[in-house]
């Protein structure tokens, strides 16, 4: 079987997603790989599949209990024999597993790191196949990323006294590329391929508001919502209370979560909401970690987070399934005081001396004027994000909150006529800063002495900086100019230079507002064409199946397969077959109810 037809019959879909098959191949061929890839992208692919694919065993080693249980949930689910060894089970469940495991009962095995040199465990993995060990949220090996874990650091011993070193995988959504260096030492990876797909989620919907009142505000936002599902974050436990209780109070299925409460009351708080009982979670940053929904349709920010890498992390939570959804922060001047006073008290971090507290201090207040600037800024929020991260994304998403009250359609020919020229006369050997100052007309002592103020050029363009490098920015996005990839970057024509330069060509693009308009509307997205009787019919089939099963709902099948289903309306099992996300198994398993349910509403 090769590893498209892996995919279709384990886990119903169709094609691979961008950097998935990379991987995948990469690992098959016998190579190490590094993932790094936003969270939803379709990290567990790229290791299951290989996984099912190599005789022997692979590995998983995962900092997060709870994601432990759902992935192999969701394998066995699929007809993927799988198990995990960790805290939650006790020694005689784990003598079991591993006698089971040395039987050959499982192809994948997720572990705590914590488990891997106890004599039980090394004695077992000493004595069986290992083809491959997989190191999921990779990140935790560094102590430059926010979630250090020591146990981490003890995976190369663990590797190096195996009898054969299997291939090593690694896997990470959030890393920087000092991150990034230190998995690849510290873990050993052996000449790796680094993967690393961009950080757009393109179903994402981004918001930002200021509202006088947020209680209000919330619940404005949350009035269509009613059958969805989404979390609420909150910076302090009281504003989840209090939050909480008004939901309740106001008629919405909502629960909370936060480390003030019971670990019991946590625990069923969360399955409620994993399970679908309950459809909003109010909650603190405790939540999360590992949660691993696919049907977050929304996430709502009632206070502004600390810096943008947890705010994107957390809003990433909405959407994993592939539909639309939206996250929209709520912002105040009072999230940046309040932020401030956690850094300068925070009482988590223990610093070795009074220079790197400083330090870090100043790290922190930096992110936090990034993150205000995001809720400041009227340009596309997408492509702040973007930028933030190191990419270099268009000025307009056309699916955020400034894009959609901001951003107005210009005719741009004549500015790029200007632009274009200016490049030529310049003999396209400058980079793009001295580009704007000889269109602006700038005196510059290096202006005049490379006798650039000479050209016809010089001066023609009233517009401000900014406008001129948003306008030159589209013009590279599009192909009129080009940017070369050098140290020192410069502007030349690009192929579709000619079509403006000749004149007849016009040359559109979206410009921000000169003047914003303060209200946002919010944007609403077309919503595909279906019947929502049968969905709403599919969905009930959907939490009956999970709770037989015992496992939440989207393991069975997550909402982009029901949606798929409403628009194919499959009447055969092998059109059901052909229903993105339905695979063999749950073909054999589910399949009857399923056609037997869109069959009644077809009629
Ligand atoms: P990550 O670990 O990167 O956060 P997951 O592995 O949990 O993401 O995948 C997110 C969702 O995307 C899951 O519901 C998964 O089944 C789905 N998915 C992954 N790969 C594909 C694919 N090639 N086609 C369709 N859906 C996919
Ligand atoms: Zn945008």
């Amino acid at each position: 079987m090769t590893a498209l037809e892996t995919l279709k019959r384990y886990f119903g879909y169709d094609g691979f997603r961008s950097g998935q098959e990379t991987l995948i191949d990469g690992i098959l061929a016998g190579k190490d790989v590094l993932g790094v890839m936003p969270t939803g992208a379709g990290k567990s692919i790229c290791f299951q599949i290989p996984a099912l694919m190599t005789d022997g065993i692979t590995l998983i080693v995962s900092p997060l209990i709870s994601l432990m249980k759902d992935q192999v949930n969701a394998l066995t689910q699929s007809g993927i024999p799988a198990a995990f060894i960790n805290s939650s089970l006790t020694g005689w469940q784990i003598d079991k597993a591993l006698q089971n495991a040395r039987n050959g009962a499982y192809k994948l095995i997720y572990v705590a790191p914590e488990r891997l040199l106890a004599p039980d465990f090394l004695q077992f993995a000493q004595s069986i196949k290992i083809s491959m060990l997989t190191v999921d949220e990779a990140h935790c090996i560094s102590q430059w990323g926010q979630d250090f874990r020591p146990s981490y650091s003890k995976i190369p011993e663990f590797i190096a006294s195996l009898p054969k070193r299997p291939v090593l995988s690694a896997f990470t959504a959030t890393a920087t590329s000092k991150v990034r260096e230190d998995i690849a030492a510290l873990l050993g990876l052996n000449e790796p391929i680094v993967l690393i797909t961009g950080f757009d989620r393109k179903n994402l919907y981004f918001e930002v508001q200021k509202p006088k009142d947020k209680y209000a505000a919330l619940t404005a936002f949350l009035s269509n919502k009613k059958e969805n599902s989404g979390i609420v974050y909150c910076s302090t436990r009281a504003t989840v209370e209090e939050v909480c209780e008004k939901l309740k109070k106001d008629g919405y299925n909502s629960s909370r979560y936060h480390a003030g409460l019971l670990d019991s009351e946590r625990h069923d708080n969360q399955d409620d909401f994993l399970y679908d009982r309950v459809k909003i979670m109010v909650a603190t940053n405790a939540f999360g970690m590992g949660i691993d929904k696919s049907n977050v349709s929304f996430v709502v920010h009632y206070n502004m987070p600390k810096d943008m890498e947890s705010y994107y992390q957390e809003a990433g939570r909405a959407g994993r399934g592939g539909e639309p959804a939206d996250c929209l922060l709520l912002y105040s001047g009072q999230d940046v005081r309040t932020n401030l006073w956690m850094i300068e008290n925070n009482k988590d971090v223990e610093y070795p001396d009074k220079e790197t507290e400083e330090l870090l201090k100043e790290r922190d207040r930096k992110r936090l004027r990034e993150i205000t600037f995001y809720c400041a800024t009227n340009d596309c929020l997408r492509g702040y994000i973007l930028k933030y991260f190191g990419e270099n994304p268009p000025n307009y998403c056309g699916n955020c909150g400034s894009c959609s009250t901001n951003f107005e359609t210009a005719d741009i020919t004549i500015d790029a006529q200007k632009i274009l020229s200016c490049v030529a006369r310049m003999r396209e050997r400058y980079g793009i800063k001295m580009l704007t100052d000889v269109l602006r007309g700038s005196k510059s002592e290096k202006v005049l002495r490379l006798g650039l103020d000479k050209l016809s050029t010089h001066g023609i363009s009233e517009k401000t900086d900014k406008q001129l490098r948003e306008i030159i920015n589209q013009l590279i996005l599009t192909g009129y100019l080009i940017k070369t990839d050098d140290e020192y970057p410069v502007i030349k024509l690009g192929e579709r230079a000619s079509e403006v330069l000749r004149g007849g060509g016009t040359v559109q693009m979206k410009l921000s507002k000169e003047k914003p308009q303060p209200e946002i509307s919010k944007k609403q997205f077309s919503v595909k064409q279906i019947d929502n009787r049968l969905f709403a019919a599919l969905r009930e089939l959907r939490f009956a199946i999970a709770n037989e099963q015992n496992v939440p709902a989207f393991v069975i099948f997550p909402d982009s397969t029901l949606i798929d289903m409403c628009l194919k309306l499959p009447a055969t099992k092998a059109e059901l077959l052909s229903v993105s996300g339905v695979g063999q198994v749950k073909l054999e398993r589910y399949g009857e109810r399923f056609l037997k349910v869109i069959a009644t509403h077809a009629t």
